[in-house]
């Protein structure tokens, strides 16, 4: 059995502000045959029952540069997986997570520092330390630094999945000495935590750990190429060796239209045209869409910025609007995209419904009422969104890109194959014509359609296939002989 640590700065159900979460909360568990624990900050806005649950273990300092640290540690267990929590109120109390950049620096830098530290504090030596994103990236470096002749941590070997390239945590030059306590003459280089001329703690750990992973197979190219690279190309160009896309999986336990109580009409596949028909009827109804049932209901669940293509939809809704469909959004996020799909919802009043806000039971209906669900990213690392529609019978319209592209299928309407639709380049008007494509096959081929809808709900999406692979690549890093 290997021992594998998750370094992650959420994870549900304890902390969640994206997919992250969902991927750290879901894993352990579908990595049955391993001894998986989860490390992570143990900050002040999680919630009082959880906290409740916690049980103190001990305290001790840490160094970091010139500062020395409290680190108090709390162990709990939730269905069978150890959490251990760092806790530190200077840094973990604030009412979110994440905060302005300079003080998240030096916040995850003290955690990568603390997590290492307990290892030792709890006399825990896992095989694989298994850090996820940038907030975790120091790991690896730390690993290769400070900790290097400490027998303790010797065979420790280190993973990297990057959830997102867009984030990366970057500071000025100085960071490294004063806050990172890393001499700048090893460090302060292209080939280790350099990037133009700044600091990037992504960076560090992409040099440094054993192996890195992205969400998807396509994302995990995409990102060597500059358009998606994020400035990192080059660097994941040349440890394209190491480097490996896995894509996520869903609970289909917590994502189950059969037992799903926010529905109006729980559904399986046996039962899903009556049902989606009532389903729809609900959502017209809950959110003010005229309940017309002769129209193609498409949703959006989303965080409203830039990366989820919203620009596209901007151009042509009012063009869209002409045709026999609704839009139903549901999201937050930017300004300017909050009150672009207000303006719009006004001016298409009961064929355009924006809800603005994060509604975890909305979002169930809008998956099981729609009929299809648009996605058309301008990037998507791996996207969970569209694995809940397929689930709940709403199907992709979805640009062609990341995990989007590894997960949606291509109607083909000769052979009666595919689950979705698709469209390759970031232009509104082929984003139209996927829409209008959509838009035939729903009007003129219902059976087509119907079957289509049963084909995605019979997707497998759970965690099993993902699983395995992590677990061959850790079997790949810890040969067996070494396991005690
Ligand atoms: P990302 O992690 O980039 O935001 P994903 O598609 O990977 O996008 O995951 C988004 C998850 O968050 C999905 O489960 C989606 O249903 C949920 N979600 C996003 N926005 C909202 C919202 N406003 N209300 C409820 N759930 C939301």
């Amino acid at each position: 059995m290997k021992r594998i640590l998750f370094i992650t700065s959420e994870a549900n159900p304890l902390i969640k502000t994206g997919g992250l979460a969902d991927v750290t909360g879901a894993l352990p568990k579908a990595l049955t045959g391993d001894d998986v624990r989860v490390i992570l900050p143990k900050y002040g806005c999680i919630k009082p029952e959880w906290v409740e649950k916690m049980r103190y273990i001990t305290n001790f300092t840490v160094d970091l540069a010139w500062r020395k640290q409290y680190v108090g540690l709390f162990e709990m267990e939730i269905d069978g997986i150890i959490y251990y929590l760092i806790d530190n109120e200077f840094y973990f109390r604030s009412p979110h997570p994440y905060g302005e950049m300079r003080g998240d620096i030096e916040k995850f830098a003290f955690f990568c520092r603390a997590v290492l530290a307990s290892l030792k504090v709890l006399d825990f030596q896992p095989d694989i330390l298994h850090c996820h994103d940038w907030q975790a990236a120091l790991v690896p470096v730390y690993l290769h630094d400070s900790f290097k002749n400490d027998l303790f941590y010797a065979s420790m070997r280190t993973v990297l999945t990057i959830h997102n390239l867009k984030f990366q945590g970057i500071w000025s030059r100085d960071a490294l000495e004063d806050i990172f306590g890393l001499n700048e003459k090893t460090y302060f280089r292209e080939d280790a935590m350099e990037a133009g001329g700044a600091i990037n703690m992504l960076k560090g750990g992409i040099v440094f750990a054993d192996r890195v992973t992205t969400v998807s197979e396509s994302y995990a190219e995409e990102i060597r190429t500059p358009y998606y690279g994020e400035g990192l190309d080059g660097l994941l160009r040349a440890r394209e060796n190491v480097l490996q896309g896995i894509v996520n999986g869903i609970d289909t336990d917590l994502f189950d239209p059969a037992t799903d109580q926010s529905l109006a009409a729980p559904f399986s596949v046996s039962n899903m045209v009556s049902a989606k028909k009532k389903n729809k009827a609900a959502l017209q109804k809950d959110v003010g869409l005229n309940e017309d049932k002769n129209c193609l209901l498409i949703g959006m669940v989303t965080r409203l910025t830039e990366q989820k293509g919203l620009d596209l939809v901007t151009c042509v809704l009012d063009e869209l609007c002409g045709d026999a469909i609704q839009l139903v959004v549901l999201g937050t996020g930017e300004m300017r995209y909050e009150d672009m799909f207000r303006r719009f919802a006004a001016h298409h009043p009961g064929k355009v419904a924006a809800v603005i806000g994060y509604d975890d039971a909305l979002s169930r209906r809008v998956y099981g009422g729609c009929d299809a669900f648009l996605m058309p990213s301008l990037f998507e690392p791996c996207g969970l969104s569209q694995l809940i529609a397929l689930r709940y019978g709403a199907l992709p319209i979805v640009r062609e890109t990341g995990g989007l592209k590894d997960t949606v299928e291509a109607y083909n309407e000769f052979e009666q194959t595919g689950t979705g639709f698709r469209f390759a380049n970031y232009n509104a008007h082929e984003m139209l014509a996927a829409i209008r494509y959509a838009e035939r096959v729903f009007f003129d081929a219902p059976a087509a359609w119907r079957a289509m809808a049963k084909r995605a709900m019979k997707k497998d999406f759970s965690w099993r296939v993902s699983a395995k692979k992590y677990d061959m690549l850790y079997e790949q890093l810890v040969p067996r002989a070494k396991r005690q």
